[in-house]
């Protein structure tokens, strides 16, 4: 069927795109994904990613349908375990991935020029952001951009400072990782572990956490 005259732009390169993906999944090399639909998915790797657009996990890590169960949030934050009863979208996720699919690995991954990281820059420094529900969700890590004060060091080039506070807040996603007790029980007994990854939009480079989780260092690609 072709197209409706009035399909917008965006919307028929994404039919196109579809084309593509069906006819090279499910007719020059089928048996991957029919195997993926026959036997279910068991991927290996959680990957918690922010939304922006840029920085989609499986394009910029070239992986294929089965290999990465993905959630995606505004700054990819993990927030503290509270089981409460109440809905928690990235906490179901979280808990979905680990005690379901049985995941061997969790990555926290977050990138330079983040929207969201900028909100709580700008929340945190007094500015009113003017949205509904931003400025509460990225307060959960408003402990980081204390971590890392306002100085003369910045003036000249603020996206440093950005860059550490989104790594800080990496590190403390990990740290609220390691406070759900189904996954310390994991991360203990050493079938899970975990990483925080960060990606430098402007180069195409990537910084890992260090083991300690406390500062991160390039990763040679
Ligand atoms: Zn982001």
């Amino acid at each position: 069927m072709p197209h409706h005259p009035n399909t917008p732009p965006a919307i028929a390169r994404l039919i196109s795109g579809m084309r593509a993906f069906r006819t090279t999944y499910y007719e020059q090399r089928p048996e991957p994904l029919r195997r993926l639909v026959t036997a279910g998915q068991s991927p290996e790797v959680l990957v918690i990613a922010c939304s922006d657009s840029r920085v989609d996990p499986a394009i910029i890590t070239n992986a294929e349908p089965g290999d990465l169960f993905v959630v995606r949030n505004v700054a990819n934050l993990v927030p503290p375990y509270v089981a409460d009863g109440t809905a928690r979208g990235t906490s179901s996720a979280i808990e979905f991935a680990v005690r379901d699919l049985g995941v061997r690995h969790i990555i926290v991954l977050g990138h330079s020029r983040c929207g969201g990281i900028q909100a709580l820059i700008d929340h945190t420094g007094g500015k009113a952001l003017g949205r509904d529900f931003i400025a509460p969700w990225v307060s959960m890590v408003a402990h980081t951009a204390a971590q890392v004060p306002r100085g003369p060091e910045f003036s000249a080039d603020p996206e440093r400072r950005a860059r550490q506070i989104g790594q800080h807040a990496i590190l403390a996603s990990l740290k609220n990782l390691h406070e759900f007790p189904w996954i310390e029980e994991r991360v203990k007994a050493g079938t899970l572990d975990l990483r925080g990854w960060w990606f430098d939009l402007e180069h195409g480079e990537l910084w890992a956490a260090t083991v300690d989780e406390k500062d991160f260092a390039k990763v040679a690609l």
